[in-house]
């Protein structure tokens, strides 16, 4: 059972009301079981809502916060946690997500300045999932036909 991105496949969740949709990803789960998450709209957030972005607190804390300088951590956590039940409710040893989301990004995020800059990290889901064991595939390593996946 495969974890899959709900906007990789067209739903309308993401930050401005518009999908994701990768043919590729499309094509790649064919034939295979698989589930469809957003985390920001199962912790609770709206849609379309503000951009967020992960920032680094001084004391090396991590927070999110969108473009109107509201700390949205709270609902990111609480949507990553809500993708791991599913994950064990549904047996999910694997998971497609969005590169260079907060919550889906496996190996870039944005930067935190709201300036269109991805630097090495992982959105606030990703690294949930990835620390229970969970095997992250980024839909762009899909978009380019690589399917190894990345583990922890
Ligand atoms: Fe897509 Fe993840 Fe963002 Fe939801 S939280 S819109 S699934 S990238």
């Amino acid at each position: 059972m495969i974890l899959v991105s709900a906007c990789l496949l067209g739903c309308p969740c993401k930050y401005s009301g518009g999908d994701n949709f990768s043919p590729a990803v499309q094509a790649f789960l064919k034939d295979k079981d698989y589930i469809l998450c957003c985390p920001e709209q199962l912790g609770g957030l709206p849609t379309p809502r503000p951009p967020a972005e992960l920032q680094h607190g001084e004391n090396g804390s991590l927070r999110v916060v969108n473009r109107n300088g509201e700390d949205v951590t709270a609902p990111f956590l609480a949507g990553a946690d809500a993708a791991w039940q599913l994950c064990q409710a549904h047996r999910a040893d694997t998971a497609i997500l969005k590169e260079g989301s907060p919550s889906c990004g496996v190996k870039r995020v944005y930067d935190g300045s709201f300036s269109g800059k991805k630097v090495p990290g992982r959105g606030i889901t990703a690294s949930l999932l990835a620390a229970h064991g969970v095997r992250l595939l980024s839909s762009e390593d899909i978009d380019e036909g690589q399917t190894e996946g990345s583990e922890g």
